[in-house]
């Protein structure tokens, strides 16, 4: 790696380090800042030229969770100067413009070029409450409305969803359709190949119906092997061609599982929203059209 121009010229590193959201400074010995990254500049509000140089506590007091001050008697870069250990801290520091921001500081010692100890610091901003809540809250949200074996919408997703189609229909008079669609004897590929095979198979087709629809359809996962689709703004001659792609599309996808091909087919119901429905009158009727399907041989389409 010797000669790469890349790696010799300090000017790429910093262009790296420039570009990374979180703020990184560098403190030698004396504890006087010796670098400093746009990252901090924009976390801190101190630009490159007013911090270096600096002592950091001369910039911005770092105080812990309990709010007692970091940088005098437990100055956590001069334990890690000392100790050569590395430390992570939630803690909060003072901005330019007065405020508290609070942060996750890393401290890593390392040796510069000329064998002298600095320390690293990496202050990430991410880590304040605010920001923590709402990824807890995207994330809970994303569990209680995510099917975990096929990451579709789960029945309580769909069920919020077509209300809300219901209400806009009411609106505005925007009809839509709803397909229900069930899986054929399921029960013999997970007695021929397994409970996982099975599964394979129940994403597999999750994966089609999901790359078959538009981007505003919502398909999901009903239950078990029953999966459904709204299709949002269609009129009822766009149903069944569309209907037929869905079938159509599940039948030709296949995986390998050892020496055989896998394919599974559907039986589908499929019908219009009607002035008069609600979200459970809608399924009853493409479950019941999905069972008119079965009857008649399945990997077919009934429509109303
Ligand atoms: P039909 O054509 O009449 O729909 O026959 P079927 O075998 O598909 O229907 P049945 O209701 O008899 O069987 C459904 C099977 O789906 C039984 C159940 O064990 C299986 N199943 C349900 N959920 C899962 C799952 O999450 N993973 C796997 N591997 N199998 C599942
Ligand atoms: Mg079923
Ligand atoms: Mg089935």
């Amino acid at each position: 790696m010797d000669g790469d121009p890349m790696l010799s010229d300090d000017s790429f590193y910093k262009k790296v380090l420039d570009n990374l959201y979180d703020g990184i400074y560098f403190v030698n010995e004396d504890r006087r800042i010796t670098y400093w990254n746009r990252g901090a500049s924009l976390l801190t509000g101190y630009s490159e030229t007013e911090a270096m140089k600096k002592a950091c506590s001369d910039l911005f007091m770092h105080i812990d969770a309990a709010g007692k001050t970091l940088c005098s008697d437990t100055c956590p870069i001069e334990e890690t100067m000392r100790d050569g250990r590395k430390r992570e801290i939630e803690s909060y520091f003072h901005h330019k413009d007065g405020h508290l921001v609070p942060v996750c500081l890393r401290i890593a010692p390392i040796k510069d070029s000329n064998g002298q100890m600095v320390v690293a610091v990496e202050v990430s901003g991410d880590h304040s409450p605010r920001f923590a809540l709402r990824q807890q809250l995207e994330q809970l949200q994303r569990l209680a409305l995510c099917d975990p074996l096929t990451t579709l919408a789960n029945r309580r997703y769909i069920e919020m969803s077509l209300n809300s189609r219901l209400e806009e229909m009411r609106r505005y008079g925007w009809h839509f359709g709803f397909l229900f669609m069930d899986i054929d004897h399921f029960k013999v590929i997970n007695d021929t190949h397994g409970h996982e095979a099975g599964d394979r198979a129940l994403k597999m087709v999750a994966n089609t119906l999901v790359n078959s629809a538009r981007t505003f359809d919502v398909v999901g996962r009903w239950g078990g092997e029953e999966f459904v689709a709204i299709l949002a703004n269609i009129t009822s001659d766009q149903l069944a061609p569309i209907a037929d792609r869905f079938r159509h599309l599940v039948e030709q996808s296949s995986f390998s599982l050892g020496d055989t091909e896998l394919r599974v087919t559907v039986s589908v119901g499929a019908t219009m929203s009607q002035p008069d429905d609600t979200a459970e009158s809608i399924v009853q009727r493409a479950d019941r059209l999905m069972y008119e399907s079965k009857n008649t041989g399945r990997n077919c389409v009934s429509v109303a």
